[in-house]
């Protein structure tokens, strides 16, 4: 018994000495307006290790969007380090953020950003740069049928409802098999149905080893997530473990169960 404890605390260290895979140092991104600083990011540290999901919480205008696009890639912090996956991102070159972006990071942006006249197929295939045309087409597909939209390549963003949209927007990200996922209020205009839907894909992909960061500002949604940052002013101030985590293929079963159960009361009791 005591053995195996032993053995156990051995090995608890391993599991967190990995490298973390998202590691910020004292980040500040500040926006000058006119004569006005605008501090958005104001000595952020925060480190994400693989395999975890983390919702970034925080009132608006903490800086939750300012500080994705900077783990994406998308922009970067006016001082500060930030380590992706062990290599310091103001170090590299445009090639070389682009290469990144591509490889290991998928983006799902706040409000979808699907182009409009193009089909469902077309845009998860279009950012897909490397391969053969018919590769990326399959890779498309697939992505698109993982998310629950194989009988949906062909519809256009207005054909389709809002939490299929997120669903397009979903499979955009994960075509390229990127290590990381990272989502800005991907449930932000959805029904509670179809937020539950996106969580159970969030779920899966992260159950499949993804590592996912998420910004919500609903409660609930930050309750499926497995840690919690929140943040305010551009800062961490307080970092949680979720405790009774929700798992939305189980809240979804209640659903569709008390939906069930609302019909069956409704109906006419049968006449023998
Ligand atoms: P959140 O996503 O938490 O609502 P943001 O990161 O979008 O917050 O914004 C943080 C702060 O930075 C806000 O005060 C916002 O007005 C400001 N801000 C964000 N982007 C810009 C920008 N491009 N130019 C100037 N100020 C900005
Ligand atoms: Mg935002």
């Amino acid at each position: 018994m005591l053995r195996t404890l032993k053995r156990n605390q051995k090995q608890a260290p391993t599991e967190v000495s990995k490298e973390p895979l998202l590691k910020l140092r004292d980040i500040h991104k500040t926006y000058i307006m006119g004569d006005q600083e605008v501090r958005a990011l104001d000595g952020l540290d925060l480190d994400v290790y693989p395999g975890e999901f983390v919702a970034i919480m925080g009132p608006s205008g903490s800086g939750k969007s300012t500080l994705m696009h900077i783990i994406g890639c998308l922009d970067v912090p006016t001082e500060g380090s930030y380590y992706l996956d062990g290599v310091e991102v103001a170090e590299m070159d445009d090639y070389e953020l682009a290469r990144i972006r591509n490889q290991k990071i998928g983006f799902i942006f706040q409000g979808f950003n699907l182009l409009a006249r193009t089909t469902a197929l077309e845009n998860v295939e279009l950012p897909l740069l490397y391969g053969k045309k018919k590769d990326r087409t399959d890779r498309a597909i697939d992505a698109l049928e993982r998310v629950g939209l194989g009988d949906r390549l062909d519809h256009r963003p207005n054909e389709l409802s809002g939490g299929q949209q997120q669903r397009v927007a979903i499979a955009r990200a994960i075509a390229s098999d990127p290590a990381l996922l990272l989502a800005d209020e991907p449930t932000g205009n959805l029904a509670s149905q179809q937020s539950e839907e996106i969580m159970q894909i969030f779920q899966e992909l992260n159950d499949e080893g993804r590592t996912v960061v998420m910004v919500t500002h609903e409660p609930d949604i930050g309750q499926h997530c497995k840690r919690i940052v929140h943040i305010r002013d551009g800062r961490v101030v307080d970092d949680e473990q979720v405790q009774e985590r929700l798992i939305a293929s189980e809240v979804l079963a209640q659903l569709k169960a008390e939906r069930e159960q609302q019909q069956a009361s409704r109906s006419p009791v049968p006449v023998s």
